[in-house]
């Protein structure tokens, strides 16, 4: 399925998992119907270990889609961190201001609307969490416009860092993608090369890379 773990470990650790219930569930069905491609649900379970561990008071998301990891992410923090994230197609905007309102949470999640390449460059203070989750070819450059804006001791979240496996493996990579691949890997090697971060790279979902930043880089 995802080409990164073998599917029958994939089906057994989702069958591990609980179904949600309520708006998020109606959401993952939306996504599912509508290929919004949202964080898968392994991905979520180890998110939500992590934002209970490291409590974050203040969240940049890079990837918003229809704010459905905004909105959980709100849920197991019980509503009390504020999100900014970032959006670029009008479809997925429109659907995301619904998906906010509905969940009654427009005071705690903001959206940058347009391409986060500029939107970015409006966002003030200091942030306990990245999360990186938009154009697989553009992830260094989304970082290098944030990380800055990290706390020390903060982490960077990057989702689908092993695209299908294509990262891991040449054999894997289709011609059309090979730019997006090569760029990819160069962030990764990025991230998990740099003196000031600790990086591991997970193979779940469709690859997750958590790096810690222990002091000012660059
Ligand atoms: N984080 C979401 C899924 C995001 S999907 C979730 O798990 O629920 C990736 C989204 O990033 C898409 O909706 C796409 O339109 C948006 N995106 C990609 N590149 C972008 C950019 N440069 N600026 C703003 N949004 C971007
Ligand atoms: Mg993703």
């Amino acid at each position: 399925m995802s080409k990164i773990v073998y599917d029958v470990v994939e089906d057994y650790i989702r069958e591990t998992l609980e179904e949600n219930t309520g708006q998020i569930r109606k959401m993952e069905l939306y996504a599912e119907e509508n290929n919004v491609p949202i964080i898968h649900k392994e991905v979520a379970e180890l998110l939500k270990v992590i934002l209970k561990i490291h409590k974050p008071k203040r969240i940049l998301e890079i990837g918003c889609a229809i704010g459905y990891s905004s909105i959980f992410f709100e849920s197991v923090l019980d509503n009390e961190v504020e999100i900014i994230t970032t959006e670029r197609n009008p479809v997925m905007l429109e659907k995301a201001k619904k998906n906010i309102k509905d969940a009654g949470l427009e005071d705690r999640i903001s959206i940058l609307e347009g391409d986060a390449q500029e939107t970015l460059n409006t966002v003030d203070g200091k942030f306990d969490m990245i999360f990186i989750d938009a154009a697989k070819g553009q992830y260094k450059m989304f970082f290098d416009m944030v990380i800055d804006k990290l706390k020390i001791g903060g982490i960077v979240i990057s989702d689908n860092i092993l695209y299908k496996g294509m990262i891991a493996s040449d054999d894997l990579v289709v011609r059309r993608k090979k730019t997006i691949v090569k760029r990819m890997r160069d962030y990764l090697d990025y991230i998990c090369q740099s003196d000031y971060l600790d990086t591991s790279i997970i193979p779940i979902g469709d690859g997750l890379a958590i790096s810690y930043k222990k002091s000012e880089g660059k």
